[in-house]
């Protein structure tokens, strides 16, 4: 290591969980970061400050005013020029620490494309906004044995465990036996969300992760760390790992294999329709969360149909959805995603 790495990490190396070896691993490091939201933007800021070798950043969106007061390596200027999330952050990380890789990548992670974008690094960490791609990762990751974070944050509370193929429980584990179904229908998009939690559990989420790439394993947490910085309560939970599993007992990889994605299919001049499967919404709820964030919210006994413009969505009690003004797959799964979680 030359001089100059040697002062830029110094107090990093003396710190003995890492020390000198551990940096060293460190910087041979790749991680992959999917999503530069709130989370994914805090934890590539910390993993290419701590000398992480290689950064790639996935993202499918571009920067809007409303993500600065979380998103810690976005600004005004980005936001002005609606600069794509991957390439403004890969700028900024770059003039962090030009001694590193970054590499922002503008894509929409998918079972098509996720052996080429997962291929070749050490760790993934969540940066997501949805299960669908969250449970894509599980699937990709348990399949290749690479350990993964998951990471969430939506209003004051957040939640992160580290999963380690073999080792730990997975994503669908745990989702089948502790995450509440308000975790996964709320969204910051219709309840807000505090800076402080989501960088909070970034924060876990990149410690963990220094672990895994330095070689600290044994200091691993091995729970399910959940924080609410409102109420102040914390909690960590141990996950134990489902012995009918479906992904990690049964290794039935259902999201890579492109079987559980929403089906997404053209209907009409400019309206494509989302197909969720066995979905069951509560109608009146959601109409509640999508007043405030939303344009002529409308709603009977069946269905809801709201405004985000230049968009409008109708969204059925089991979970199908149109939204008109767009035949993109991808501009569909995202306004899904924000509105209605997954
Ligand atoms: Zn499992």
């Amino acid at each position: 290591m030359s001089d100059s790495l040697q002062e830029k990490y110094s107090r990093q190396m003396l710190f003995a969980g890492i020390g000198p070896e551990g940096q060293r691993r460190l910087l041979a490091a790749r991680v992959t970061v999917v999503g530069c939201g709130a989370i994914g933007a805090a934890a590539a800021n910390l993993l290419v400050r701590a000398g992480v070798g290689s950064v790639t950043i996935i993202d499918r969106d571009f920067v809007e005013p409303s993500n600065l007061q979380r998103q810690t390596l976005f600004d005004e200027t980005d936001a002005r020029e609606a600069l794509p999330k991957a390439v403004a952050a890969e700028r900024k990380l770059l003039s962090i620490n030009s001694s590193v890789k970054v590499r922002g990548l503008v894509a929409d992670l998918s079972c098509d494309n996720a052996e080429e974008l997962l291929s070749g690094c050490d760790l993934i960490l969540d940066g997501t906004d949805n299960f669908e791609t969250r449970f894509l990762i599980n699937d990709f990751a348990l399949k290749t044995g690479l350990p993964w974070i998951y990471a969430a944050g939506v209003s004051s509370y957040g939640l992160t465990m580290t999963i380690r193929p073999g080792l730990t429980a997975c994503l669908a584990c745990m989702v089948e036996n502790t995450v509440s179904t308000r975790a996964l229908e709320e969204t910051c998009d219709t309840v807000g969300v505090l800076g402080p939690i989501v960088n909070l559990i970034a924060s876990w989420q990149v410690a963990e992760a220094l672990k895994i790439l330095a070689g600290q394993t044994d200091a691993l947490s091995g729970r399910l760390i959940a924080s609410d910085v409102w109420t102040g309560h914390m909690q960590s939970i141990r996950v134990t790992r489902n012995p009918q599993c479906r992904a990690c007992v049964k290794r039935d990889f259902t999201y890579l294999d492109g079987e559980a994605q929403p089906q997404i299919t053209l209907c009409g001049r400019d309206s494509v329709q989302i197909h969720e499967r066995s979905r069951a919404l509560d109608l009146p709820a959601l109409a509640l969360r999508l007043r405030p964030v939303a344009q002529d919210v409308s709603q009977n006994d069946f269905l809801i149909r709201f405004r985000v413009a230049p968009y409008e969505m109708t969204v059925f009690a089991d979970g199908r959805a149109i939204l008109k003004g767009s035949k993109d797959p991808s501009v569909a799964r995202s306004l899904y995603a924000r509105y209605l979680g997954t």
